[in-house]
This record gives structure tokens, sequence and C-alpha cells, in this order.
């Protein structure tokens, strides 16, 4: 398989990677390496040497009745959290002056739970309106499986974009969640679309789908065309379900990017939760074929210090100033 002249013609247009194909990135052995240059040159084309940089701030945190198996907030699991109520907007105001001030394009805020309720929904609300009178950011709100009146209210606010990932493939779903379902997600997606708000929407790599399964996941991503793929890499957080799962490498995790590279070509693609602690040494080869990264911590884990990512888009010449 030539797969520098498949970039070069999902560059011109004229074709896209099928599922065969991507299993064999997954699969790849020596040839890991002609095919990374193909990814490689699929970012170049389409974002030359830009990276967005996004910061996240847990804006609610614990308490969640949801039993999702790797997370830290939900009340199902037994891990050691911090717990709060949705921060004051002084706060989160606050957080998105330093988002801008360090050059994020994106400022993301979370709340654990469900969704939000209606006292919830009008606080986020104004805050949204806050911050896009007054800083030059986009807005992106994780905030679970929001309804379409929800939706409705916070896009007359003014947010850019509503985060609600897929996680695991469909068949893999009830093994780590059972108190929604695959399809749940898909809905509120399909709501998304049905009210023109785009979508950032990735998954967790590593809680113990093949590699069929999440060809499929990202075939079912392609197909909902969200505005950025956020692809986590799952870290095992004492007391959650999956605390022992250590099943990633940081060659598997490039080649999932590179997959995905291909898959989304000119979608914003990026590396989340989890990359440095998996991709080790060779996190300078992500950054090639990614163009997004998060800055500083995540929703219940720590990322690497933020004058440490900056010293690597640096000494790869990338910019990330917007
Ligand atoms: S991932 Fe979200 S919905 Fe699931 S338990 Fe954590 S906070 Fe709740």
């Amino acid at each position: 398989m030539n797969y520098l002249k498949l970039a070069e013609e999902i560059c011109n247009g004229t074709k896209q990677i099928d599922k065969k194909q991507c299993l064999a990135i997954l699969e790849s052995e020596a040839d890991w390496i002609e095919i990374f240059s193909a990814a490689a040159y699929i970012r170049q084309y389409f974002k030359q040497n830009r990276m967005h940089l996004n910061i996240l701030l847990n804006a609610k945190s614990g308490i969640c009745r949801e039993d999702c198996g790797y997370c830290a907030q939900s009340s199902s699991n037994q891990a050691d959290t911090e717990i709060y109520g949705l921060l004051p907007e002084a706060v989160i105001f606050k957080k998105a002056l330093i988002a801008n001030k360090n050059h994020a394009s994106t400022f993301c805020i979370a709340t654990s739970g469900t969704r939000p309720n209606q006292k919830e929904l009008k606080h986020l609300g104004n805050i949204v309106k806050k911050i896009k009178s007054q800083l030059k950011l986009e807005i992106c709100l994780s905030l679970g499986t929001v309804t379409p009146a929800q939706i409705a209210y916070l896009k007359d606010c003014g947010v850019d974009r509503i985060n609600h990932n897929l996680n695991t493939p469909e068949a893999n779903y009830q093994r780590i969640t059972t108190t929604h379902s695959y399809q749940d997600r898909k809905q509120t997606l399909a709501y998304l679309k049905n009210q023109g708000v785009n979508s950032c929407s990735g998954f967790i790599c590593g809680l113990g789908e093949t590699n069929q399964e999440l060809v499929e996941l990202a075939f079912d991503l392609k197909n909902q065309q969200p505005f950025s793929v956020p692809v986590n890499f799952l870290i095992p957080i004492k007391g959650t379900k999956l605390e022992e799962q250590w099943t990633l490498n940081p060659l598997k995790c490039l080649k999932i990017l590179m997959m995905m590279r291909f898959i989304f070509p000119n979608t914003e693609l990026r590396a989340s939760a989890g990359r440095e602690r998996h991709l080790k040494a060779i996190q300078p080869l992500a950054f090639l074929i990614i163009d997004s990264i998060f800055l500083g911590n995540y929703l219940t884990a720590e990322g690497a210090p933020e004058s440490q990512d900056i010293e690597l888009l640096k000494m790869l010449a990338l910019d990330y100033v917007k």
C-alpha cells in the first residue's frame, strides 16, 4: 500500500481512506514510518505549522450519578477527587482571562453530571455571553447529554461548540458505562447537528476496545462531521473501575493519531488527556500530525507544565500564537 500516494489523493480531494486501510495503519509494523510521513504530509498540506491551544476548566466537579468506568467523578467509583458545585462567574471569567493571555484559541468549560439543571444553564449562559463580549476566545462547553432546548439557549448565548465524546466503540460501551448508552451519545450529537451547533467529539482509547472496533468508532465519528476531534488516552485513576487498565504503548497511540489524521485530514485533531503519559518520548512526532492540544491540566488529572509544552512547540517551530 502506497500511503504517500493516498495522502496526496486525500489532499487533492479525489480519495478517502477506507476501513481496511485504517486497520492496516493500526496493525502496521516496520512500515509505520512511511505511514507517519504520509500523515505528516496531510497535516502540512491542510494545517501548515499551526497548533491550536485549548485550555480546560472543570467548572463543577464530582458526585455524578453516571457510572463511566474511567471517570474519577462518578459516584460509582471510589476515586479521591475534588467535589465542588458550579464555580462562580468571577472565578470562571478569571480562568478565561488567563486562557486568553496564554494564547488559547478555545476555552473549554466542563461540568460533571448527566446534564445541567435550569439554574446552572442560566449561569453558564451568562458566562458565555460575558466571555464572548470581552475576550477573543472561542468557547466549547462539555455538559453531558444536553437537550435540544438547552442547546438552543446556549446557541443564543453565543457558544461556539459543544463537546460530546462518543467515548468508546458501541460494542464496548456497556462494559464501560451502564447508565447511558452509545445511542444516547449519538442522539445528543444529532441534536447539535439539528440546531446547527458545531460539535467537538472524540473518544478515549485504551478502554479495552479492539482495533476493528476503534476503526468502526472513528468512521461513526466521521459521519457526525465534528468540528474538532479530541483523542484521549486512558489515564487509569486509582479508585476507578479501570485503575489497572494499562493497555496502550507509545507507538500504538501514535498509530491511532496517524489513522485519525487520514480520516480527518482537515478537521481540528487534538491529542488530549493522557498524551504525555502514553506517548512519552515520541510525543514530538504526534505534534507533527495533530493540530490541537490541551495546555495545562485535564478534568481530574494533571497535564504537563505549560512552559514544557510551549518549549516543545517552539522547538518544532509550530505556531501557537493566535
Ligand atoms: S464522564 Fe461525565 S457523565 Fe461520566 S461519570 Fe464522569 S462526569 Fe459523569
